[in-house]
């Protein structure tokens, strides 16, 4: 826990979320500015700055990330539509939170953005 970290705030219960799902891994919310009719963010439950920081020994988080998107794809109608599972580390990819978290977007046809 990162007292100054909003996605650790969340995690607390300190800051509200829309959640999703949660487990002893991962939790997942609704983002709250959202850039597709689904978006939900899946983050883990323990400070990880950024995909820089993934190692062997958060090999058990990926794959609960990974559980995660599919549970909340089933949850959120968009698993046979489809939907994509992003992840931006570092400022030429846009993230500003530096808490490790996965942007599930779906609900309409996605274009390729760079
Ligand atoms: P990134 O650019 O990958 O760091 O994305 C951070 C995401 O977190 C953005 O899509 C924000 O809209 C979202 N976000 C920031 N604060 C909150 C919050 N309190 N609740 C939900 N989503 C948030
Ligand atoms: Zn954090």
């Amino acid at each position: 826990m990162l007292k100054e970290c909003i996605f650790c705030q969340i995690i607390a219960g300190d800051t509200p979320c829309r959640k999703v799902y949660e487990d002893d891994e991962v939790l997942v919310f609704h983002d709250i500015q959202p850039a597709a009719p689904v978006h939900a963010l899946i983050i883990p439950k323990t400070h990880i700055a950024s995909m820089n920081d993934v190692g062997r020994e958060q090999e058990g988080i990926i794959a609960a990330i990974h559980r995660a998107a599919q549970i909340t794809a089933i949850e959120l109608g968009i698993a046979e539509t489809g939907y994509r599972l992003v992840n931006n580390c570092g400022p030429d990819a846009g993230q500003v939170v530096h808490h490790l978290h996965y942007h599930l977007l779906g609900g309409k046809k996605l274009g390729m953005t760079q």
